[in-house]
């Protein structure tokens, strides 16, 4: 599923090679996946351009040529956006599926073609995501269910010390919770709390400002690592100038189960379930 890594690369790469192009037709293969009246997205889009894509959380949003028009999109566990211009290609999102770029193919539900002949494609295997037009108001909507962005200004230890006060329950579902911290999921949580040193089923008032602290650095850390790799990948996924992200060789913890713990080399590693997702731990090095 992509987090805030993947889907920052994405957007930071659509947006040095897709703005302003002129959309000439859309294609609608999958209705479902539009959210609203397919006729509406339709003519929304014709003609109109990309002007500016933002992340927050793990939603992608696109600022339209005409005025107070947004695309908002989502992923979700399989979502994957590949754009093709000629022999270019830019592709992000989902990757653990096996990526042809023999497009379109049975996953593929929408295409939205450019006036200068190149492509953008979604495919998106289990269907959960979903692309909206929406006004300004649909933006701030979104926006205002999701909490601290943890690359901004505004997620400093202070605000995040304030957040886990008179919380209840255990701290890796704290910060899966999208209303909290946004753009986290089960890869970077993981991650997260082994750097710190702390057990994912810590229950959140047990925890100490020194943990706090560490946690909070951990958080920012690892999201910046990972941007800096292009996110993680579990294949071979490239685009056409074969890069991949390459986050996958620092990952110290997740999916690493039955594994030696690289930082203590004394305990293997264990995976439980919890807030419903597979979490990985050493229980020597996290408590
Ligand atoms: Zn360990």
């Amino acid at each position: 599923m992509p987090e805030l890594p993947e889907i920052q690369t994405i957007v930071d790469d659509l947006n040095k090679i897709i703005l302003n192009k002129k959309i000439k037709k859309v294609d609608i293969r999958l209705p479902k996946i539009i959210r609203g009246a397919n006729k509406t997205f339709c003519s929304v889009l014709k003609n109109n351009s990309f002007q500016k894509i933002s992340r927050r959380g793990k939603f992608i949003i696109i600022q339209l040529s005409q005025k107070n028009k947004y695309l908002i999109v989502h992923l979700r566990m399989t979502g994957q956006i590949i754009y093709i211009n000629k022999d270019k290609i830019i592709a992000g999102g989902h990757s653990e599926e096996k990526n042809q770029f023999d497009l379109p193919n049975k996953q593929t539900h929408l295409i939205i073609y450019f006036q200068d002949q190149s492509k953008l494609f979604y495919n998106d295997q289990r269907q959960f995501g979903f692309w909206q037009v929406v006004s300004l108001n649909g933006v701030k909507e979104v926006q205002s269910k999701l909490g601290l962005n943890p690359l901004g200004v505004e997620f400093n230890l202070l605000s995040f010390k304030k957040l886990l006060e008179n919380k209840k329950g255990n701290i890796k579902a704290f910060l899966l919770n999208q209303k909290y911290v946004a753009g986290l999921g089960n890869i970077y949580t993981d991650e997260s709390l082994f750097r710190a040193y702390i057990l994912p089923s810590r229950k959140i008032e047990t925890l100490t400002l020194k943990e706090i602290k560490k946690l909070y650095k951990a958080i920012k850390d690892i999201l910046v690592l990972s941007i800096k790799y292009r996110g993680t990948t579990f294949n071979n996924y490239v685009d056409a100038r074969g890069r991949k992200g390459k986050f996958i060789k620092f990952l110290k913890i997740y999916k690493k189960e039955g594994q030696k713990c690289s930082r203590c080399k004394k305990e293997i590693i264990k995976k439980i379930k919890i807030a419903g997702r597979g979490t990985r731990y050493c229980s020597y090095c996290q408590e």
